[in-house]
């Protein structure tokens, strides 16, 4: 394995790349095998997929990617056998606006001939979708743009179960205080997150784009803190 994979429920792993700390995660169902984002460079991916074996036997047929930042997308070429899915947003930026996302992949120290290899590979989405369901066989995922926060295009990826996981994208983040940029809606952001805490339940696991795993109570004090700043 080349990295370490946390298992949060039955068939569900996530792990955190160690550029940036950025979260993969991975839900295995009986005909499908979904991966949510896919971090920066060509050989992350590979390295995943190699991971993603190991975990789960098969290859990757679903992708969704949560938000056009390059730490969560631009890996993406290295799923070629995948569907993917993800807002008009990451479309848009990865086929007409590749230009920022380099430059704000570079800024943040990615190594430059890494991301111009990702981004010489790099595709549209297969479908553009704020709200889908994903069959993968014996479960049903639930993807969903919950509201306005991090960006203007946000997915959480929802994983039913006794305790139901979601992952949260950057609209959650542990490791550091949640980002906001000028495509930030932080007045929007607290609704937005108590979305999130409906659909995942007080006992539901969340998993944020950056950082350990956190609690419905975790998110509440996330969602009180950008009310401060709103
Ligand atoms: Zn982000």
């Amino acid at each position: 394995m080349h990295y370490h994979w946390e298992p949060l429920s039955d068939g569900v792993h996530r792990c955190r790349l160690p550029f940036l700390d950025v979260t993969v995660g991975v839900v295995q169902g009986s005909s499908g095998i979904l991966l949510i984002d896919s971090g920066t460079t060509l050989l992350e991916a590979s390295r995943i997929a190699d991971d993603v074996a190991v975990i789960t036997g098969g290859a990757v047929t679903h992708l969704v990617l949560t938000h056009h930042h390059f730490d969560h997308v631009l890996g993406s070429a290295g799923f070629p056998g995948a569907v993917s899915y993800a807002p008009p947003a990451v479309g848009a930026a990865l086929m007409t606006r590749i230009g920022e996302v380099r430059a704000h992949a570079l800024e943040y120290g990615a190594d430059t001939e890494a991301v111009d290899r990702a981004i010489a590979a790099v595709r549209a989405p297969d479908h553009e979708v704020m709200t889908v369901d994903l069959d993968l066989g014996d479960r049903t995922v639930h993807v969903e743009h919950p509201g306005p926060g991090h960006t203007d295009h946000d997915l959480v990826v929802v994983v039913p179960g006794e305790h139901a996981v979601v992952f949260c994208g950057d609209l959650v983040e542990e490791s550091a205080d949640p980002a906001v940029d000028a495509g930030s809606d932080v007045r929007a952001w607290p609704h937005t997150l108590d979305r999130v805490l409906s659909l995942g339940g007080p006992d539901g696991i969340y998993v944020p784009g950056h950082g350990a795993v956190v609690d419905a109570a975790f998110v509440r004090r996330q969602r009180d803190w950008l009310s401060g700043r709103s």
